[in-house]
């Protein structure tokens, strides 16, 4: 499934996730620093450059390579 997940998707709000990494507020998610961002992300399961991709916690779902949200883990 490529349905991309929307800002209003229950886990979504949950989770503070924005499709842009930059349109995240720094107040309503203090552990968001500058230059995290899904592609970046120990979750997401994307194909290098693609715009969008799976994550393990949007099951069915993609997430946008520039977005975020409060569950992004640091890639090692
Ligand atoms: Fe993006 Fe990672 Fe959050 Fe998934 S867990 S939406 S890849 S920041």
């Amino acid at each position: 499934d490529t349905t991309a997940v929307s800002e209003s998707d229950p886990t979504a709000k949950a989770l503070n996730y924005k499709p842009l990494a930059s349109s995240v507020d720094p107040a309503k998610s203090p552990t968001y620093k500058a230059g995290q961002m899904c592609a970046n992300c120990q979750l997401y399961q994307g194909t290098a450059g693609s715009s969008m991709g799976p994550c393990a916690i949007f099951g069915g779902k993609q997430v946008s390579a520039k977005g975020w949200c409060t569950a992004y883990v640091k890639k090692a």
